[in-house]
Order: structure tokens, then C-alpha cells, then sequence
């Protein structure tokens, strides 16, 4: 049975399907995985990108850029990787993206996929129990699609950094998502570097850096300063993967507790020191990174100065070059020396306020201003069981407008975020069957065999109808705090 159409009229490409998902990064492939169990192989999918292929950000993001978590935890569903490296193996972006192909392609055996790469949705509206999708292509076709249901998968929308605009002739501004640390123009110059920013990408760039050139002049320039989660507290190797670590929804479940959406700053102090690392001298910021001790260890010795500031521009002054500072002081830079913007790419969206689920309930939106739990990846695996359970318009979900809290309070943010979490999976685990959980493979606890993670969803089970009332205080008292959207849709 073939659905698509052209209409004679108006040339337009007109398509039509049980579900269209907009968007092939890890949420909206989550989404397909979840909505081939409710489909039948004759029920057909459409699956439009802008980006030439799956993968979301990992297409186009820096080419040195690695999994930071074990590579069997970043997945569709409980689809399994077969790279064949051992469990603790971080993956590099040729092979997350050869993972993306493969999770396309387990789905594709069980449901009809028509892939629709290089479109963008413009815009969609509902009546009459269908979902009109605009796209367009980029060579400027037309294509609209009818849909039952719409998923609407940017997630966290990340693109490409560009480099750092920069007055000074005498330096190289460049931005790694374009310029390779390990390519040649880099490698034949000895130049100081100044890697800019504290997060993953930052630590990415200096270990490749101080890694790839021994000796080298690389310095850092970490803003406020970031911390990340410890990866061997959190994801410990061998023999202590049955005794050692500390599975993450204990910590969610223990951050949740602690959190009462005042104290940021004593539960980052208890957070920081129990599970994180962090090689600055100050590190206010966490952004769910994770780093090890070794990695920490590598960049810290191989660094030769790290500045506590943010660098605003580098001015050709007085026959000098000279960086700038935030804080209006200066430090004078050999010339010819490599600026490498490394500062955020994450919640800068500044996408419109959309509701996770529209009035109707045919409209499911994953993006961070309406966030229901803490990754993207996560709402697209479980709010699109919801949606095909029926049940996503009776929970009372709460939903946070993440880029407006983060803007407000960089210290509160990542707390809430976890508050937020443990609500919501609190209310979803008590309405979905127990299978939704057992074939999450993102679920970051299944690091550990199998009788410890037994013990822990014992524990959760037992005790998460406890917490709700005051992860839900918690949620309503930073809502008034800091007059954030945060709460229930209705
Ligand atoms: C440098 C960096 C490193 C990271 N490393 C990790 C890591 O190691 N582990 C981890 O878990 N997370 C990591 N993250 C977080 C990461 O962003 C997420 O894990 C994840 O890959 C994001 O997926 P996503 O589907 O939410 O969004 P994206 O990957 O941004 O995918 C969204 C997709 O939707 C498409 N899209 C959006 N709007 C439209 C439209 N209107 N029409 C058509 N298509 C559209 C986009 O083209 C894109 O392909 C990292 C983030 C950054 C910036």
C-alpha cells in the first residue's frame, strides 16, 4: 500500500502516516523505537530531518568528540551496540553515528520508515483528528504530511559554535566544529593554544591537545569554572562494578531528598565532593558532564596556565597582543597563538514556549522549554510510550522551562533538573507496564549486574510514592523563586 500522493493542482508532495517524527537525534530515535511496538509492520512512520542523516548533533559536532558515558548506555530503546569493545569503551563520533544507522535499521524490521533527510518542518496544525506537517526541502519542494500523531523531536537543538569573534590580526579564532585539534594546520604550528570555556567540550579539546602534542603551550580559560560527575564513582570497572560505585538513580534519588529549592549551594557542596571531579579552582557549573580521574589528571599536567575568567576579545595594542577579560583585566599573548571557542552549545535555544503535549494530545514537543525529565533521549523513550498508552494528558507531569531557570540560576538549575526527573519517572513508573522500564537501555543503573540493579529497583519501587510530595514542594518552591514555568500543564 503506498500513502504518498502528488497533487495535480499544486504540486505539492503530500504524504501520509500514523506517526511523523521530526528530528533523528538520540530523542527522536528513541521515539521511532517506541512507536514501532505500537505499530504494525503495515503502519507507516515518517521520519524528517533537515540534517542529511541520523544522528542529530553528532553529525556535525567536533571530530574528536567522544561518548562520555559507556557507549551500551546511549541507544534507542533496548537496541544493543556491535562495535565489540569492552562495556567501559567510550565511542568515538564515527561510530555513535554508525549506531544511529543501526537503530534505524532494527526498527525499520518491524516498521514501515520513509526517511525524509535534508527537510525541515515549518510548521503544523491539527484538525479534524489529523496533524498537518509543513516541510520543506532544501532545494525548495513542498511536502506536506498528514499524521495521526506528530512527535516533534529537535531536542536540544544544538548546532555548530561558531569561532569567537575576535579584533586581533595577530591571532587564529577558531571554533573546533571546524577547525580539527589533530588536523594539519593545527599540527604544524607550535603556537600557544587558549582553549576557551570549562565544560565537555573544553576538557575534550585540552586532552586532545596536551595528548596529541606533548610539550605544547595549551591554556585554559574556564569562565566560572565546571565540575563533572566522577565516571569511576559513577561507572566503576571489573570486579567493583558488583561492590564499588554508586548507581545514578541512588544519586538522583539522594539529590532529589537533599534538595529543597533553596539550598543549591549546600547540595552542590555535598554533590561536587561525594561524586564529581573538577580540575579548576573554583567549579560552580555542572551540565550532567562526566569526566574521569585519569582524563582530569592528563589535561591538569598537561596545562601550562588556567584563567578564572571569560575572554571578551584579544586586542593588537601598543605592539602587543592582548587577551581581555570580563573582569577588565588583561594578559598579553605570544602572536600567532590559537583561540579555541569551547563555550556552550547547550539550552541557548531561544525556540518559542511549546507545551509537551498539545490540547488534544496528538502533538508530543521534546525540546528543553517544556522539559519533563533531565535528557531529551529520556523524554522521547517515555513520554512517547505515554503518548501511545494514551495516558500522556492524564499525568500531572510537571514541566520546566529549562534555558529560562538556567538564565536565572546556573546554581539551581542542574538540582531542580534532577527533582524534576525523579517526579515524573515517579508518576510514569506507576502507569506503564513494568516492560517500558526493563527495555530502556538508556537507563544509566544497567552498568551494574544485573542482582545490584534488582536491589536497587526494589528500593526505588518501594520508597518513590514517598518522595513524590516533596520533590513536588520542591518543583513549586523554584517555580516562585525564580517565576519560572514549572509545573503541570493543567
Ligand atoms: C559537544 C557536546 C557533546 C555531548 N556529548 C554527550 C555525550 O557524550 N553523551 C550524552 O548523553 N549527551 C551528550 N551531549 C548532549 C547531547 O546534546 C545529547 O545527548 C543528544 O545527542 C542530543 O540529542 P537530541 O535528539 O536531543 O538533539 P539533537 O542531536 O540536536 O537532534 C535534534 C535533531 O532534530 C532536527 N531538527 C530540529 N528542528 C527541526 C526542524 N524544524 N525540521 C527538521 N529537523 C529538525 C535537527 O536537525 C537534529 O538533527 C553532548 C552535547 C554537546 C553539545
Amino acid at each position: 500500500m503506498t500513502y504518498s500522493a502528488a497533487s495535480a493542482e499544486t504540486s505539492v508532495r503530500v504524504e501520509r502516516c500514523d506517526v511523523c517524527i521530526v528530528g533523528a537525534g538520540i530523542a527522536g530515535v528513541n521515539a521511532l523505537f517506541v512507536a514501532s511496538r505500537y505499530l504494525s509492520p503495515s503502519q507507516k512512520i515518517v521520519l524528517v530531518d533537515r540534517r542529511d542523516r541520523p544522528g542529530g548533533m553528532w553529525v556535525d559536532t567536533y571530530a574528536y568528540v567522544r561518548l562520555h558515558q559507556p557507549h551500551g548506555l546511549f541507544t534507542a530503546g533496548n537496541i544493543k551496540w556491535t562495535l565489540g569493545q569492552d562495556r567501559s569503551y567510550l565511542a568515538t563520533k564515527e561510530e555513535v553515528l554508525t549506531h544511529f544507522e543501526h537503530c534505524l535499521d532494527v526498527v525499520k524490521q518491524r516498521v514501515h520508515v520513509d526517511e525524509y533527510f535534508g527537510w525541515t518542518l515549518e510548521s503544523h496544525d491539527e484538525s479534524g483528528g489529523i496533524v498537518r506537517v509543513i516541510c520543506t526541502s532544501s532545494d525548495g519542494q513542498v511536502m506536506v504530511v498528514e499524521a495521526k500523531r506528530l512527535i516533534k523531536a529537535g531536542g536540544f537543538g544544538v548546532v555548530p559554535n561558531d569561532p569567537l569573534e575576535i579584533s586581533s590580526a595577530r591571532v587564529l579564532s577558531v571554533s573546533p566544529d571546524f577547525c580539527d585539534m589533530r588536523g594539519d594546520d593545527m599540527r604544524a604550528s607550535n603556537a600557544p593554544v587558549w582553549v576557551v570555556g570549562g565544560g565537555k567540550t573544553a576538557m575534550d579539546t585540552a586532552h586532545t591537545l596536551v595528548t596529541e602534542y606533548p610539550g605544547r603551550e595549551v591554556n585554559l580559560v574556564a569562565g566560572s569554572g565546571t565540575f563533572f560527575s566522577n565516571r569511576d564513582r559513577l561507572f566503576p570497572t571489573g570486579g567493583r562494578r558488583w561492590w564499588g560505585g554508586t548507581p545514578v538513580t541512588r544519586i538522583f534519588t539522594e539529590l532529589g531528598r537533599r534538595f529543597d529549592g533553596t539550598n543549591e549551594t549546600d547540595v552542590a557542596t555535598w554533590f561536587r565532593t561525594t561524586y564529581g571531579t573538577w580540575l579548576t579552582p573554583t567549579a560552580g557549573n555542572y551540565l550532567l558532564g562526566l569526566l574521569s580521574e585519569s582524563e582530569n589528571r592528563t589535561i591538569a599536567a598537561g596545562l601550562n596556565e588556567v584563567i578564572m575568567d571569560h575572554v571578551v576579545d584579544a586586542v593588537d595594542r601598543n605592539g602587543d597582543t592582548d587577551l581581555i577579560f570580563r573582569s577588565g583585566s588583561a594578559k598579553t599573548i605570544q602572536p600567532g597563538s590559537w583561540i579555541v571557542n569551547c563555550t556552550g552549545y547547550m539550552l541557548r535555544n531561544e525556540n518559542p514556549y511549546e507545551p509537551y503535549v498539545s490540547d488534544s494530545g496528538a502533538v508530543l514537543s521534546i525540546q528543553p522549554r517544556s522539559a519533563t525529565l533531565h535528557l531529551t533521549s529520556y523524554v522521547g523513550y517515555f513520554l512517547t510510550h505515554l503518548l501511545f498508552l494514551d495516558k500522556i494528558q492524564d499525568l500531572p507531569l510537571y514541566e520546566l522551562d529549562a534555558p529560562d531557570l538556567r538564565k536565572k540560576s546556573k546554581a539551581a538549575f542542574p538540582y531542580t533538573l534532577g527533582s524534576l526527573t525523579m517526579h515524573n519517572l515517579s508518576l510514569i513508573v506507576d502507569s506503564v507496564p513494568n516492560k517500558v522500564f526493563l527495555d530502556c537501555g538508556l537507563d544509566l543503573d544497567r552498568w551494574y549486574p544485573r542482582p545490584r540493579r534488582m536491589i536497587g529497583t526494589t528500593r526505588f519501587l518501594l520508597t518513590h510514592r514517598r518522595g513524590r510530595d516533596h520533590l513536588r514542594h520542591t518543583l513549586d518552591t523554584v517555580r516562585k523563586r525564580f517565576d519560572v514555568r514549572c509545573g503541570p500543564l493543567r
